[in-house]
């Protein structure tokens, strides 16, 4: 090796990691003091560790809101005001909408505060205080305890802990499990019940790019909506009341339209809802071999039937908008994550893992005794966890991907109480009211020829592909009653069941007698859920959770061997919906060979994918017009306007709606997804590839404002201008 060579390696190996690679990890922001504000600061965050996270003063914390518990939004006026993704307002902005107020197609923008829209059922959950009650939990624990024993006094022990943190309050509390139950954390949360629609764009622009960009980059998705958050005249939660007031927060972000340069330091805040990064090469294997590809076939199926049906119709395209969202969106993340864990050689890279983790335990013989079986037991275990696995994947995914039988699941309890010796009259009569109640609401959005097509699709996928020794007896009798013909049965199952129409349903509540019990068993969508099931419940339900639960339990140990072989160095908890830090800065990265991927889009690249033929391209005429007068406001840079740029945040599901906030705690972006080959960083996460996807602030205030018109709202914000 010449001597400017050995320069590069040793620059390479010095300088690179500290200030080039971007930063792996979700945090628990209330140990960011102890583990990570000197390497935040170190990477340009000008704020303080108190500043993110603090019981005794206001912080970045207490403008988080956990969005209907499944998102991240953020509080950015002193008016109870919260930012979110539109993927996260979409079901209700769907619920609001009819062919008549389209406001998927047309957008909403609530004039004042009167005209916003009470979402029923939306909460909206901030975070009191987050604290280690490890040492209490593990002091109820003993070494030999069995699981069940175990659960049990974590359970009880948890309810004490959280009964005494909320008393004489209206707070909630939890006791989480985190580092597969090494360490536990109490956390105090506050949840506001009265949060209203008030604004979000045409799904032209908050879904732009539509199924064929999603988890894709470039992007150019203004995926934003707006909600707020009413109390009472206390400032505490209540339930809906016109009398309630805007809720007054302890912090709201100040939102910054300097704009950022590449290399900027920027931290996510936020939900991530589930990851699984210590998982072994054989459980990564098992995802990449098997659920994924079948899950994905599963969707396809599903998709292939819904989106033809959208295109019919104005009704159907909103009754099926938001079904078609969430069955699209994981269907093409799982595609995404399988081309990264291949490109990147996943299974080989843990194995690699694995065999320093090998040579570590063998370096003493305590380890040994404790941890010298574990990669052992991880690969047995796996392997007889699969077909039950796959059995699983066939009834949730396959069989409960069919709406009638998901719907007549529900009608499970009222059959148990029918078949009660003696029959209860009275809670047979309240449950048929409550399913009265609930028959108009479920039929607003059922469309029969899609679960029809759909039914005919899995029914045949599932008898092919479900592990043949698990399949339950019923797809047997069908086949001999039918001959093998699958359209026949469907005929026959979609022209006599009462769960797929809405006057067979209201006739059958309107005469339902327990005697005649006999009536919903024989019910062909009923007869098919209850024998699908009970065969899974009395051949894999049991395997799966015990084997299951052996490998979560070896995950524990695996776990802490981890830890004890990281020494100084914390690890990070696995997502588990609890709040989190995530920093990192903006950056672009190389995708593959020869293409290197730019950090920013701008409003250029929509006018490049604009196509009104294509339904996922096109753009309201009044975005186009407002393009060829380059008319941005403050929001334009250099005669163009800034849309999203990537950062790397290692973010997952739960954070969409995250805040983006940059080294002054100013938000500067809204995290909504991830790119296609990075969403493997749910499982493995590879710093030179994965990057999270935020729209830029200044695409959101130009949209509100320039746009939309609704230039009251941007007078709520604080935005910092220089
Ligand atoms: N777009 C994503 C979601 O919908 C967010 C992410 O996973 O990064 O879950």
């Amino acid at each position: 090796m010449n001597y400017k060579k050995l320069l590069v390696v040793v620059f390479c190996i010095f300088i690179t990691p500290a200030f080039l690679l971007a930063e792996e990890g979700m945090w628990i922001p209330s140990l960011v003091k102890k583990i990570n504000i000197d390497r935040m600061q170190e990477l340009g965050f000008k704020l303080s560790a108190e500043d993110i996270y603090s019981v005794n003063k206001s912080s970045l914390k207490d403008g988080i809101v956990h969005f209907g518990g499944g998102c991240t939004a953020e509080v950015i006026s002193g008016e109870g005001l919260i930012l979110t993704n539109h993927h996260c307002g979409y079901s209700n902005i769907q619920r609001h909408s009819s062919v008549e107020n389209d406001y998927l197609t047309d957008g909403v923008w609530a004039e004042n505060k009167k005209a916003e829209l009470p979402c029923k059922g939306l909460t909206a959950t901030f975070i009191v205080r987050i604290e280690d009650v490890t040492e209490k939990v593990n002091s109820s624990l003993t070494a030999n305890m069995t699981e069940p024993e175990r659960k049990a006094a974590i359970d009880k022990v948890s309810a004490s802990i959280t009964a005494e943190a909320t008393k004489d309050s209206h707070y909630k509390g939890q006791v989480k499990a985190y580092y597969y139950g090494n360490e536990f954390y109490l956390i105090v949360t506050e949840t506001y019940r009265d949060v209203r629609l008030v604004g979000a764009p045409p799904s032209s622009i908050g879904k732009f790019g539509g199924d064929t960009d999603n988890w894709v980059w470039p992007r150019h998705t203004g995926d934003f909506s707006l909600f707020r958050i009413y109390a009472n005249a206390d400032n505490e939660p209540a339930d809906y009341s016109k009398d309630n007031v805007p809720y007054k927060s302890k912090f709201s972000f100040p939102i910054s339209i300097k704009g950022m340069q590449e290399g900027d330091f920027t931290m996510v805040y936020g939900f991530p809802g589930r990851t699984s990064e210590y998982l072994t090469s054989h459980g990564v294997d098992q995802i990449y071999s098997v659920t994924n590809p079948h899950a994905i076939a599963i969707r396809d199926e599903r998709l292939k039937v819904m989106d033809a049906a959208m295109l019919e119709s104005a009704k159907i395209r909103i009754q099926y908008a938001s079904k078609q969202s969430r069955v699209s969106n994981a269907w093409k993340k799982w595609q995404g994550q399988n081309t990264g864990l291949a490109r990147y050689d996943a299974i080989n890279l843990k194995q690699q893992r694995e065999a320093d983790f090998t040579k570590w335990v063998n370096e003493d013989a305590t380890r040994k005794k404790d941890y010298g079986s574990l990669l052992e037991t991880f690969g047995d275990l796996y392997e007889k966890l699969e077909p039950h696995r796959l059995h699983r994947l066939y009834v949730n995914e396959g069989m409960y991907g069919i709406e009638a039988i998901r719907y007549a699941n529900g009608f499970r309890k009222l059959h148990e109480m029918s078949v009660e010796n003696p029959v209860n009259a009275e809670e047979v009569t309240k449950e048929i009211e409550k399913r009265k109640k609930a028959v108009a609401g479920y039929f607003k959005n059922y469309h029969q020829p899609i679960d029809k097509k759909i039914f005919r699709a899995l029914i045949e996928l599932s008898m092919e592909k479900m592990p043949q020794d698990l399949q339950p007896a019923i797809f047997e009798k069908i086949n001999k009653k039918y001959s093998g013909n699958l359209d026949k049965y469907t005929e026959h199952v979609f022209n006599t069941s009462v769960f797929v129409d809405e006057s067979r349903m209201n006739d059958f509540l309107d005469n339902y007698k327990t005697k005649k019990v006999y009536k919903l068993e024989q019910d062909p969508i009923y007869q098919l859920m209850a024998s699908v099931l009970n065969h899974y419940h009395e051949t894999s339900s049991t395997a799966y959770s015990e084997t299951n639960g052996e490998i979560v339990k070896l995950y524990r140990t695996y776990m802490k061997a981890l830890q004890e072989m990281s020494g100084e160095k914390k690890l990070y908890p696995d997502a588990n919906s609890t709040l989190r830090v995530a920093f990192g800065k903006v950056e672009g990265y190389k995708a593959r060979n020869a293409v290197q991927y730019e950090a920013f889009t701008t409003l250029e690249g929509i006018a490049e994918k604009y196509d009104p033929e294509h339904r996922d391209f096109k753009a309201p005429k009044r975005l186009i017009e407002l393009y060829k007068a380059k008319d941005y406001g403050p929001y334009g840079v250099n005669g163009t306007l800034p849309v999203a740029f990537v950062s790397s945040n290692h973010t997952s599901g739960g954070n969409s709606g995250s805040p983006v906030i940059n080294a002054n705690g100013e938000l500067i972006g809204l995290n909504f997804d991830r790119n296609w080959i990075g969403t493997m960083s749910d499982i493995v996460y590879d710093p030179s590839v994965c990057r999270n996807i935020s729209v830029d602030i200044r695409y959101v205030l130009f949209i509100v404002d320039k746009f939309a018109g609704a230039t009251h709202l941007i007078d709520e914000m604080k935005i910092v201008k220089d």
